[in-house]
């Protein structure tokens, strides 16, 4: 079966393959993952590979901390401006989509938010352009959503903030291709897409940017909290941050980021020139702006999504119904899809066409 499920979404099968054969016994020590103390030298050592891996697949440089948080990419939404606002009261937010709108409307609790892109205008079909974006001088921060899960718009470039940190959320881009780190002030991500189960969150921060939070912040909130213990000032997710480690892994083996950019821009060109070439598909985003990860589109007659779904179960496609704000399908095509799973769909949309176009 080939799942184009938006999120929790599929994980590639050698790693639960690996996952179930180590599920009673890690190793030889006796114990599930599941089962054991996060302060134990088993789960140190997993939890250090992890990290370590992550770091080399992404080259990390050695002053940002890499947290393993819980919460979700939603929790972030608020942490961030608790933790990054400093002694300023504004902050930029970049509004490409459902993912933007709902970081801005959490900023908004805590500060000014000024638009410094916003492509609300056009449905959320493009990007805005370096030179059209208008950053605040008095900006704590600016903030942009790289890869819109439901609207599949993606920037094709990284926005140049000055000495104004950048902070992205990459959930559902992130490991897709590589980025240089340097650009950034903080990167989120929730897990449940190119990188694990959902429950972890993935915070990769520049070190100056931690520890001057606002006043009253819970502890837990508090990005040197987490910095400062290894991300085990609590009990983290224990099995989901196991599981992303053997993701990396997986990563690592297929060739790293580069190799991974390379198959998955194969696999989004082919399924737009697929939609772009047929009379009875549609997506409408700007070309420079359509994401490799996630490629709503529409039917020419909204009448057969019900027959286009089921039939696509049949043959094992699973989960292309589209979000309920955008309608249509949705294919979403993280690391984990084998190019063979596009083409299968390939081929099914075409047959579709044939028989009811
Ligand atoms: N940001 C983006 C771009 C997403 O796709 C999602 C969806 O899961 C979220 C944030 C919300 O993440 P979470 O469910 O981990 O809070």
């Amino acid at each position: 079966n080939f799942n184009f499920s938006a999120g929790p979404a599929m994980l590639p099968t050698a790693v639960i393959e690996r996952a179930r054969e180590e599920m009673l016994d890690w190793n030889g020590s006796g114990m599930s993952v599941m089962e054991m103390s996060h302060r134990g030298k088993e789960f140190v050592s997993i939890a250090e590979k992890a990290e370590a891996d992550l770091r080399e697949i992404l080259t990390i440089p050695q002053n940002y901390k890499v947290l393993f948080l819980q919460g979700g990419a939603s929790s972030q939404f608020a942490m961030i401006p608790l933790n990054l606002l400093k002694d300023k009261k504004k902050a930029d937010y970049i509004n490409t989509g459902m993912w933007s709108k709902k970081a801005i409307a959490e900023a908004k609790r805590f500060c000014e938010v000024s638009l410094a892109g916003d492509t609300s205008e056009n449905n959320f079909t493009t990007v805005p352009d370096q030179r059209s974006l208008v950053l605040d001088p008095d900006a704590a921060y600016v903030h942009y959503t790289p890869n819109e899960t439901i609207g599949g718009v993606e920037f094709d470039y990284v926005p140049e903030t000055g000495d104004i940190p950048l902070v992205a959320d990459m959930s559902s881009d992130i490991l897709s291709r590589p980025i240089d780190v340097s650009k950034f002030g903080l990167i989120y991500a929730g897990a449940q897409k190119n990188i694990g189960p959902s429950g972890l969150t993935i915070v990769i921060i520049r070190e100056d940017l931690i520890g001057n939070p606002a006043d009253g912040i819970p502890t837990m909130f508090n990005y040197a909290t987490h910095a400062d213990a290894g991300s085990m000032y609590n009990t983290p997710p224990t099995y989901n941050w196991y599981v992303a480690g053997l993701v990396f892994e997986w990563i690592k083996d297929q060739g790293g980021l580069s190799a991974m950019a390379e198959i998955n821009r194969r696999k989004a060109e082919k399924l737009y020139t697929a939609i772009d070439n047929s009379g009875f598909y549609a997506n409408p985003v700007a070309e420079n702006a359509r994401s490799w990860m996630n490629i709503p589109f529409t039917l020419a007659d909204p009448g057969m999504d019900a027959e286009f779904l089921s039939g696509a179960t049949q043959r094992g496609l699973l989960t292309l119904k589209g979000h309920r704000s955008v309608g249509g399908m949705r294919a979403s095509i993280y690391n984990a899809m084998p190019e063979e799973g596009v083409d299968t769909l390939i081929s099914y949309m075409q047959e579709f066409e044939q028989k009811n176009g």
